[in-house]
């Protein structure tokens, strides 16, 4: 045996493990299932969930033997019924449903429905003390206090599956956290990051949907485009890592090789480096704490060079604004999501411009604070509760944001 401890984790076996995958057809859940089709002996799948998409999900649901198969919108029940009849594989359809697939009994669950939606499947899921690979981050933005607590009390296992998040978990193996001085995410400062502000004014849905390092869901490539998913993961690393604003540092780093890391208290700086490929990150989560194959590999003798700038506010106000937030606390986090929530969608249907999203966000947050609703949220259904009310006021404060001019 070597004299030199370099096995920090204990030699863990992989496991037979059950799994659920909420948001099983979007992105993350198909980096998900390809991870499974390539060890489909160690993973059995309890339950997939989808929004409206009930042919792909029906078709998945019988690929991987699962039991349960369930669709939010109610109206399609009997689309989904009849997509799986004969499979023996149980539809649901509606919010109660999806609340059904978490609480089934998987070991494992995948958090990668998008946005606020998220939120009552996912607490299900930490309720019952599940290992909970939460890729959502609206969860943790609009009740990270709550989620966080509840998930503590149940005994769930919460895994980051954000690269940048699961880099930072990936690094803190190497020490403790009360030895950490700084925690260090890094953003690819996405397909904006040289454009001077004027251009960035004028940035079309295609300019901002073309991402250069990573293939994701429309919503989070606005955020990227924005810099709102940076801003977001600050709030996201502050729940994870019960750290405060001032001890997450963000790093603009366009070839998203190093996802991010660790500073200690001595100075070594530890971080986790590898393809800009979710996959990865996934597959952390899924043989965690065993490690699985993977899918790619990151060649170094390809990497010309890894370069790292300061964030620039003033191009991108979203990343100030979701700082702000974070220092007001109580509810603003969760204002801030739902009101960027509806900003993008509003850029996507090419009602407003780029630069409306972040003013549409700044709007809600004033307007939230002027009228006292800005409160924390005690219960699942206060923060859903704040959400709404949110979005109804940014959807009032659209056509008066939208006719400014940039
Ligand atoms: P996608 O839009 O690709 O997929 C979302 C999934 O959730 C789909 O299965 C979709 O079903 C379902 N869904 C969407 N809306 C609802 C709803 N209201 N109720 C129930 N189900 C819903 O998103 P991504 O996979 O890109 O992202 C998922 C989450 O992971 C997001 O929170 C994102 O921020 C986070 N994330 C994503 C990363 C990425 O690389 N993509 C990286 C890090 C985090 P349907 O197919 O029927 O629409």
């Amino acid at each position: 045996m070597s004299p030199v401890p370099y096995d920090m984790t204990p030699a863990v076996a992989p496991v037979e493990r059950s799994v659920t995958l909420l948001g099983a057809t979007g992105s993350i859940g198909s980096s998900t299932v390809d991870l499974i089709r390539r060890a489909r002996d160690r993973y059995r799948v309890e339950a997939v969930t989808a929004a409206r998409n009930a042919a792909a999900l029906a078709a998945l649901a019988r690929e991987l033997g699962a039991r349960f198969a369930a669709v939010a919108d109610p109206a399609l029940y009997e689309d989904l019924k009849r997509e799986l009849s004969g499979s023996g594989i149980e539809a649901g359809a509606g919010p109660e449903a999806l609340v059904e697939a978490a609480r089934r009994p998987a070991d494992w669950v995948m958090a990668a429905i998008t946005g606020a939606a998220s939120l009552k499947p996912t607490l299900a899921a930490a309720d019952r003390g599940a290992i909970v690979a939460l890729a959502n981050k609206e969860c943790l933005v609009c009740a990270g206090t709550l989620f966080m607590r509840r998930a503590a009390a149940a005994g769930a296992t919460v895994l980051p599956v954000d690269s940048e998040h699961n880099a930072v978990f990936q690094s803190l193996a190497s020490g403790r956290r009360a030895e950490v001085a700084r925690i260090i995410i890094t953003a690819s400062g996405g397909p904006f990051r040289t454009w001077p502000i004027e251009r960035i004014r004028q940035a079309t849905v295609e300019e901002a949907l073309k991402h250069p390092n990573w293939s994701m869901g429309p919503k989070i490539t606005i955020d990227s485009a924005s810099m709102m998913n940076k801003g977001l993961e600050i709030i996201e690393a502050h729940h994870l890592f019960a750290a405060s604003a001032d001890e997450i540092d963000v790093l603009v780093h366009p070839q998203s090789i190093v996802h991010g890391g660790i500073e200690f208290v001595d100075g070594s700086m530890v971080a986790q480096i590898g393809p800009p490929d979710m996959r990865v990150p996934i597959a952390h989560c899924l043989a965690w704490p065993a490690r699985m194959a993977g899918a790619t590999r990151l060649s170094f003798d390809k990497l010309a060079n890894l370069t790292f700038e300061a964030p620039d506010e003033v191009r991108f106000p979203a990343l100030r604004l979701a700082k702000a937030a974070l220092t007001t606390g109580q509810g603003a986090p969760t204002v801030l999501n739902a009101a960027n929530e509806i900003a993008v969608a509003a850029f996507l249907d090419r009602k407003i411009g780029f630069p409306h999203i972040a003013a549409l966000v700044e709007a809600t947050l004033d307007a939230s604070a002027a009228r006292g609703v800005l409160r924390e949220p005690a219960d699942p259904d206060e923060a859903v509760a704040v959400d709404h009310t949110a979005r109804s006021l940014a959807r009032d404060l659209l056509p008066e944001i939208a006719a400014k001019a940039f």
